[in-house]
């Protein structure tokens, strides 16, 4: 979650129509076209108004190549845009008639550059922008939107979905490996929502998928860059709150001891936060941030933990009650291209599983330049038995979900930010932390399949066998 304070973390990220009738009514999946693929690949039509072809000499190709870690400059072989799920079923078929793997890119927000490649066909779908209403308030969103476009389009009618915060984000991205943000405690993952979506597959066959579908399933938590490319979301919405509130403690010039303290109590009155509360516990170096939202007049559980915090603070302050669209708007972050490391730290279930490492956690934090550790709490309605029976999303019990960032400005920076991040990574993975979130990758993750899908792996085998038996579709993490 990018959840920062903008005066401290001001260079940094840290945090229509009614009747749409794209869908296959009544079927869970339907087939547009035969999924028999051609042995032989054949060339396929490429239509301007489905797909153009880019190489490394078009200007075009310089600025579809930018991703937002600027650490990656990767330069693949063609850069497919594509404008309709037809471009992007011809877009794969030329990649099978020349032989080149896939990779999928939407917002380009990948931590670790997997909506890139040096030696494939990168297939684009950022331009896909299409927003369509129906008289349920569901909203079906082209696979290119960013997060801010779709609170631009909700928030006038008075609708959100729990998703993150960060402006240029994308929803496709986000949502297919999960997605949370302020409002999921009380609504659930942002895969949560997910009613219905077009996929291509990888010999180029469009699908529909609703209902019971496995595939729709398989991408709730499990769809990125794996075995398809989804070009159209249909997302359920609910009523927007009123207003948005935030908290905030503030310490500076800790030590590890009085860190440590805050970080205990912190987990110990989120664990009393209502639903529609959101608390983020953000230590970037010696400085604290302690987050607490909230949109309900509800709060006297917010105040308690408020009042608490300010205790043992040096500072604390309570935001006004802002209208969600104006309160939203300040957690948007930096929306340029910047040189960092971000990853899971871990999804817990409370303090005493981080309990035997955090003081070496906390010491390293304090003690190297610009790094940041930062939990975020989960739990609420995102623990639903429901929901985990339509998601391959398997850490539902695990209400606190940390992370490390580190944030630079030129690459001879680089070397040493990544060895403190991998000092902290490791004390978590001696102490036996080992499920992460498959939004905030890590490249150096052992066994990174079973932390990221746990149980549901065998089932992800499957349909990537079932979509994509060749592996057309694959990135440096992909099943
Ligand atoms: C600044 C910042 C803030 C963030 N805040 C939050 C947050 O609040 N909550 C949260 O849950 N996450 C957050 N994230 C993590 C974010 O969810 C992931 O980085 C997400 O994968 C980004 O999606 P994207 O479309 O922008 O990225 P891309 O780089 O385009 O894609 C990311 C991955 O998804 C795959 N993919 C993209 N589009 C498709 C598609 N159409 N079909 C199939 N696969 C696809 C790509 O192949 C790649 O593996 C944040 C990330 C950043 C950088």
């Amino acid at each position: 979650m990018a959840n920062y304070n903008r005066r401290d973390f001001a260079k940094l990220v840290v945090l229509g129509g009614i009747g749409y009738t794209v869908f296959a009514c009544g079927e869970d999946a339907k087939k547009e076209k035969s999924d028999v693929k051609d042995e032989v690949p054949k060339m396929p039509e490429l239509l301007p108004k489905n797909v153009q072809l880019y190489q490394k000499a078009d200007a075009e190709y310089q600025e579809l190549a930018v991703r937002f870690n600027k650490r990656f400059q990767q330069s693949p072989t063609y850069i497919a845009q594509c404008f309709t799920t037809q471009g992007v079923a011809d877009a794969v078929k030329f990649a099978r008639f020349k032989d080149l793997k896939v990779v999928v890119k939407s917002g380009g927000h990948s931590f670790e550059g997997f909506s890139s490649t040096n030696d494939g066909l990168v297939v684009d779908v950022s331009a896909m922008k299409t927003m369509e209403w129906t008289s349920d308030h569901s909203l079906t969103v082209g696979a290119g939107c960013i997060l801010k476009e779709l609170y631009d389009e909700m928030l006038p009618k008075q609708r959100i979905l729990p998703s993150g915060s960060c402006a240029t984000v994308g929803i496709a991205g986000l949502a297919l490996g999960g997605g949370y943000g302020f409002f999921s405690r009380k609504y659930g993952l942002t895969c949560d929502s997910l009613q219905e979506i077009t996929i291509v597959d990888g010999n180029g066959n469009i699908l529909h998928e609703s209902g019971n579908s496995a595939i729709l399933k398989a991408c709730k938590g499990g769809g990125n860059g794996n075995f398809g490319i989804v070009t159209k979301m249909k997302f359920r919405t609910y009523q927007a709150p009123k207003f948005f509130q935030a908290f905030r403690c503030k310490s500076y010039k800790l030590d590890t001891k009085r860190a440590k303290e805050l970080l205990q109590t912190w987990f110990r009155y989120t664990e009393k936060l209502p639903k529609t509360a959101f608390s983020a516990f953000v230590l970037n170096g010696k400085t604290l941030t302690i987050l607490i939202t909230s949109y309900s007049d509800d709060d006297k559980e917010v105040l308690q933990m408020y009042n608490a915090l300010k205790a043992k603070s040096d500072k604390a302050t309570i935001g006004s009650k802002r209208p969600l669209a104006k309160a939203l708007k300040t957690f948007y972050g930096v929306q340029h291209p910047i040189y960092f490391k971000n990853a899971c730290a871990g999804l817990y279930k409370d303090f005493a599983e981080i309990e035997g490492c955090i003081d070496d956690v906390i010491s390293k934090v304090i003690s190297s330049r610009g790094l940041i550790y930062q939990v975020n709490t989960l739990g609420g309605n995102i623990n639903s038995t429901a929901a985990e029976k339509r998601s391959v999303y398997p850490h539902r019990s695990y209400p606190y979900l940390s992370e490390l960032q580190s944030y630079w400005d030129k690459p001879s920076q680089e070397a040493s930010r990544l060895a403190a991040f991998q000092e902290v990574q490791e004390y978590f993975y001696q102490h036996g932390i080992r499920a992460h979130y498959r939004n905030y990758p890590d490249i150096n993750f052992k066994d990174f399949q079973t932390a990221y899908y746990g149980k549901y792996l065998p089932e992800l085998k499957k349909i990537k066998q079932q979509l994509d038996s060749e592996n057309r579709i694959q990135h440096p993490q992909s099943i």
